[in-house]
């Protein structure tokens, strides 16, 4: 197998290094820049695996860069993993909100980086079965709009159905109220629905998924996601 390409977005030297090294000692090609323009150049040109960004950079931010490379079908479906300072919540909250796939605050160990690395391209790889997704014992067919559990079918209500696919779909990214409110309920302000709406249908998604409620994960002050992994 190709080795997987990473881009390394960060102008600090030395944990460009540290990285650097790392990443080539566990097996993947590391590409580096320094810059946020140089950056995005380099995303949408060299055909990149996963992204591991920097939030203060100097140019655009790395904010901004998780905004563009998301809007752009060139590059949206890169996995990003933001390096964040300690502390930082907000940026976390606002950069898990334009999607990036999972953060990790500085200092940070190179272990734990190639650890969350590795559970990241591990989601998005995870392989479809036709129009099936298995995740443990729940089970989800898109073609017959059937979920099971151990077998069993779940019955759910259209809408509980829809969040769960959509979770699904994502393959773990967090996704907030707001989005889950367009994407399940749809623009229709006449139905005056709100966030909190979200919140009572996962509530009742849950309780259905029994012992799988744990992989619908509240991400606080963002929204949810699915848990592929537990
Ligand atoms: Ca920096």
């Amino acid at each position: 197998m190709a080795k997987e390409k990473v881009l390394i977005v960060e102008d600090e030297k030395n944990i460009v290094e540290l990285v650097k090294f790392n990443l080539e000692e566990a097996g993947f090609t590391p590409l580096v820049a320094t810059k946020g323009d140089e950056g995005l150049e380099m995303a949408r040109q060299k055909k990149i695996d996963m992204i591991l960004l920097d939030l203060m950079l100097p140019g655009i931010g790395g904010l901004e860069i998780c905004k563009i490379l998301r809007s752009d079908p060139k590059t949206r479906h890169i996995p990003i993993i933001m390096l964040t300072a300690r502390g930082a919540e907000s940026d976390r909250v606002i950069g898990l909100e334009l999607g990036a796939d999972d953060y990790i605050a500085k200092p940070f160990s190179p272990r734990e980086l190639i650890a969350r690395m590795k559970a990241v391209l591990r989601r998005i790889h995870q392989k479809d079965e036709g129009e099936t997704i298995k995740i443990g014992v729940l089970r989800m067919d898109m073609a017959k709009h059937v979920v099971t559990l151990k077998d069993k079918p779940v019955e759910l209500s259209s809408k509980e159905y829809d969040l769960l696919k959509i979770l699904l779909e994502v393959k773990g990214r967090v996704l907030s109220r707001d989005v889950l409110l367009d994407r399940v309920w749809g623009y229709d302000q006449s139905l005056n629905i709100e966030t909190r709406t979200v919140d009572m249908h996962i509530g009742q998604l849950r309780k259905k998924l029994k012992t799988e409620a744990f992989r619908i994960v509240t991400v606080k002050n963002v929204g949810y996601r699915f848990d592929f992994d537990g």
